[in-house]
């Protein structure tokens, strides 16, 4: 009798670290695939060398990029949703490519809503001429305002990882004849400056050096430089992230208002969490994935997102996922489990499903058959843990260092048990163990 309780604690503990480990140790990457820097390149005026040549270019390599369509060029309609079906941005570029854009910061975006299907829609807009319009008209429609050179106007070429001062003004260096960059070299040099910085740097170019590029015949580039930019970077893929303008812009709103909030639902092979902000424009959802880690000696996981399996893997210490926020509840279990005592006889895990998926799921431990009752153990407003359904039962709270800091029996229906400082605690009740967070 007594290995049992000995081993119900030191599963409760082990519990415990995992919580602990999750909620100290979940974060959520500076940059898509926790790489080092971002690189987006844009591509304006709605060339015909734009579907003919930058497309298959870019395929070559599995990158993305984001086109800046002129509504009234005659752009290559069905060539741009080609392109959009792949994964790359079509973009607005305004309709006539007048000074200040005319105006047309909401209709330009309707126009090519009329005519281009794309998971995010149009969220990204390039000024025609480099001018900068009126920019609450812009915020209202898009998620960032392109211009071109950040040096041009007293700005950095390159931003930091949170992006530009000034979501209406992101900066992008031009390419080719007239531009900064029109090596391979020079692209190169500019994703490693990114790679060093943590920061992300945008390019800007129009047609290709002796190719069709209808009315985008500004400052044309070698698109062999940008084949090799491109070879380069998916040699140093683990260290640059390359993506579309708006996709890039969508991930730093996220990780920057995006919280990991641990639930308390879990079983010591378990850990459960949501990732959660609250950014409302009605422009974008802001659903694009997150890549978070956490910290763990799990060797074998499964993680799933409101029940559907996210790709993961586990290295050095930690297990790595994409996952989108505000899109449910996110459980990672320990899919090589063993049972906790090899010793006895292995109860069935006890059934959880009529609660899987609420936040208040308990899932009994293995040692013994779970009773039936609705138990849950929570932190509610005040910042007090409280447990439900424990009547008659031992209740015992253990701290983050694993002492204990509360024991008492279960009286009502529903009582307070604990309050203290801000973290991490692991209540037990009967031998069911749960981890919640006193914020
Ligand atoms: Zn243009």
């Amino acid at each position: 009798m007594n290995y049992k309780k000995i081993s119900i604690a030191s599963v409760a503990v082990g519990m415990f670290a995992a919580g602990a480990a999750f909620a100290q140790n979940a974060e959520i990457a500076t940059w898509s695939g926790f790489r080092k820097g971002a690189a987006s390149f844009t591509f304006d005026d709605g060339a015909p060398s734009h579907v003919t040549d930058a497309g298959p270019t870019f395929k070559k390599y599995g990158y993305k990029a984001t086109f800046n369509i002129v509504v009234n060029w005659n752009p290559n309609w069905s060539g741009f949703q080609g392109l959009a079906d792949e994964g790359h941005e079509i973009a607005s570029h305004s309709n006539s490519h007048g000074n200040n854009m005319s105006g047309e910061e909401a209709s330009s975006k309707k126009a090519i809503e009329g005519k281009i299907k794309q998971k995010y829609g149009i969220i990204t807009v390039a000024y025609p001429n480099c001018n900068v319009p009126n920019e609450s008209a812009v915020k209202q429609n898009y998620i960032v305002g392109r211009i071109c050179n950040g040096s041009w106007k007293g700005m950095n070429d390159e931003m930091g990882k949170d992006g530009p001062s000034n979501w209406a003004q992101v900066p992008a260096t031009m390419t080719g004849a007239e531009g900064q960059l029109k090596t391979t070299n020079d692209f190169t040099g500019r994703m490693q400056k990114v790679i060093q910085s943590n920061g992300w740097a945008a390019f800007l170019t129009h047609g290709f050096q002796g190719k069709q590029n209808g009315n985008a015949n500004y400052s044309p580039t070698d698109l062999n430089a940008i084949d090799g930019a491109l070879k380069w970077a998916q040699q140093n893929d683990k260290d640059i992230w390359v993506a579309p303008m708006g996709y890039v812009a969508m991930y730093i709103k996220e990780r920057k208002a995006s919280k990991i909030e641990p639930q308390d639902g879990g079983a010591a092979n378990t850990m459960a969490f949501e990732l959660k902000h609250s950014i409302a424009d009605n422009i974008s959802k802001y659903d694009y994935p997150l890549s978070i880690r956490v910290k763990s000696d799990w060797k074998k996981v499964e993680v799933t997102q409101d029940g559907a399996k996210l790709e993961s893997k586990v290295d050095g210490g930690y297990i790595y996922f994409d996952a989108v926020p505000n899109a449910g509840k996110i459980v990672v279990k320990n899919a090589d489990a063993a049972p906790e005592s090899s010793s006895s006889a292995e109860p069935p895990q006890s059934s959880s499903s009529e609660v899987a998926g609420s936040s208040s799921s308990t899932t009994a431990l293995p040692m013994q058959a779970f009773d039936g009752r609705h138990l849950a153990a929570y932190v509610d407003a005040s910042g007090y843990i409280v447990v439900q359904g424990a009547q008659g039962m031992n209740i015992t709270v253990f701290n983050s260092l694993g002492n204990v800091v509360r024991t008492t029996k279960g009286l009502g229906f529903e009582q307070k048990v604990y309050t203290g400082a801000k973290g991490m605690y692991v209540v037990k009740i009967g031998n069911q163990a749960k981890a919640v967070n006193i914020k």
